[in-house]
């Protein structure tokens, strides 16, 4: 077995090795594979079952279906999964505040027996095994069904309708989907998938020196709008506005997978001259919460209900932040019953001006385990705020790079303040104690893990 492993070569070897137009067919094949998942069967009518006019209801009757969906996907857990039939306790939710009798799915209980959380009544050939990179480092493979796909593309795609972007019309996406090697150092870095007519643009390679080039590719493929990472699309932007340099026509770029600061998102929208909208969710859960106009996070309480919990688990006070606990509504056959994602948001104090009165979010925090450890022995959570004095920066990271060394790195762009470094240094090392010490240094660069993303807390002494 070990010997046949080796002497096939992998997918990706046997792609790399293709000529263009023959990886060109091979992500095509993957796309209508794909595509039978998420958007063929009854998709079409899961859409319309997505309108977002839901969210303009009352929040009495958001909650009112949120719980009667919950209760019928309790009834079919316990008899038809595994794991639910052996933790959940029988009871009726009638509030959202009896969710807290249920308790937490962990990443640890997926990992042990991925299929002791789908449902013995899923055809096998419906499931689909996926994997998420885990920004802890590991890797997590989960099991999601062709229904329950189905309601999470659909509830995105009813979402980007609203926001006039239409699924089949011609987009641009930077992301860690595979378009070329990692070392390759020429472009070009992204390739048409004609299926979804999607510019697949890989998010890995994006140095300096290619900006130009992915402009100019972005222009040439007239596309109508931009998704994916908002770091991406953030450089861009940076690069844009100093350069000059003209950019691609969009009627929006609607973000995910990762987060950037307000003040980033502005300048993507001042580069481009569209709006942005920055949506959270994972693989497991799907992209349940998006940005209105107002800059708000609105929950998609028709696909989810989502939880901030503090660190005993209690639901918190409204402007308080925890972290967030998923239960997805949509599919019965692999249920995610508060599954803890491991992310940090908000919770705003008020209802938003937009008109919807779902759930909303002032802010996503990053992941709990943006963390540095103290040489006395603390883990103290880094978010955005290590950095708000600074001026003129890009992008930055925090790396501890040794128990007690930390150092800020930042990629400058031309209003760039050194001395307002030199602050935020110095604040770092008051808010992280006197035994660590705090520098900060100026990169071109920021690397991005093998799926592009780049991540803001890293640790890098064993
Ligand atoms: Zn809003």
């Amino acid at each position: 077995m070990t010997m046949l492993t080796r002497r096939i070569p992998s997918q990706q070897q046997l792609y790399d090795r293709s000529p263009r137009w023959l990886q060109r067919l091979l992500v095509n094949a993957e796309a209508l594979r794909r595509e039978w998942f998420r958007r063929s069967g009854n998709y079409q009518k899961l859409v319309r079952a997505y309108d977002p006019a839901f969210y303009r209801q009352s929040r009495v009757e958001q909650e009112a279906f949120q719980i009667d969906r919950l209760n019928q996907l309790l009834t079919a857990a316990r008899c038809h999964v595994p794991h639910y039939r052996a933790n959940l306790p029988d009871i009726t939710i009638r509030t959202m505040g009896d969710l807290q009798r249920l308790p937490i799915l962990e990443k640890a209980d997926i990992r042990r027996a991925p299929l002791a959380v789908v449902s013995e009544q899923a055809s096998r050939r419906s499931l689909w095994a996926r994997k998420t990179s885990g920004s802890t480092g590991t890797p997590l493979t989960f099991y999601l069904d062709r229904e329950a796909t189905r309601h999470h593309q659909a509830a995105a795609d009813a979402m980007l309708a609203y926001y006039s972007c239409r699924f089949g019309e011609r987009r641009a996406r930077f992301s860690g989907a595979y378009v070329t090697p990692y070392e390759q150092t020429e472009p070009p870095f992204w390739i048409y998938v004609d299926y979804y007519r999607q510019f697949q643009c890989s998010a890995y390679h994006l140095a300096p020196q290619f900006y130009s080039h992915y402009l100019r590719a972005l222009r040439d493929a007239r596309v109508s709008y931009g998704t994916g990472y908002p770091t991406s699309w953030h450089l861009l932007a940076t690069y844009l506005i100093e350069s000059g340099a003209q950019a691609p026509r969009l009627r929006a770029i609607i973000t995910d997978s990762e987060g950037i600061s307000l003040e980033q998102q502005a300048v993507v929208e001042r580069a481009f001259g569209c709006p942005v909208y920055q949506t959270y969710g994972t693989g497991e859960i799907g992209q349940v919460v998006w940005q209105c106009p107002h800059k708000r996070y609105h929950v998609l309480t028709r696909a989810v209900i989502l939880e901030i919990v503090d660190d005993q688990g209690r639901q918190v006070m409204p402007g308080e932040t925890g972290e967030i606990i998923a239960t997805s509504l949509g599919g019965f056959n692999t249920p995610l019953i508060r599954y803890r994602t491991g992310d940090l948001a908000t919770l705003a104090a008020d209802d938003c001006a937009c008109g919807w009165h779902s759930p909303s979010w002032l802010a996503i925090e990053g992941r709990v385990d943006d963390r540095v450890h103290t040489p006395d022995g603390r883990w103290i959570r880094v978010g955005g705020h290590v950095i708000k004095g600074a001026v003129g920066v890009a992008e930055s990271q925090v790396a501890q790079v040794a128990p007690d060394q930390v150092v800020i790195r930042v990629v400058p762009d031309v209003n760039f303040d050194p001395a307002a470094m030199e602050a935020v240094a110095a604040a770092a090392h008051r808010y992280l104690g006197s035994a660590m010490q705090v520098s900060w240094e100026q990169v071109e660069r920021l690397p991005r893990t093998r799926s592009g993303k780049l991540r803001h807390v890293v640790r890098e002494y064993v």
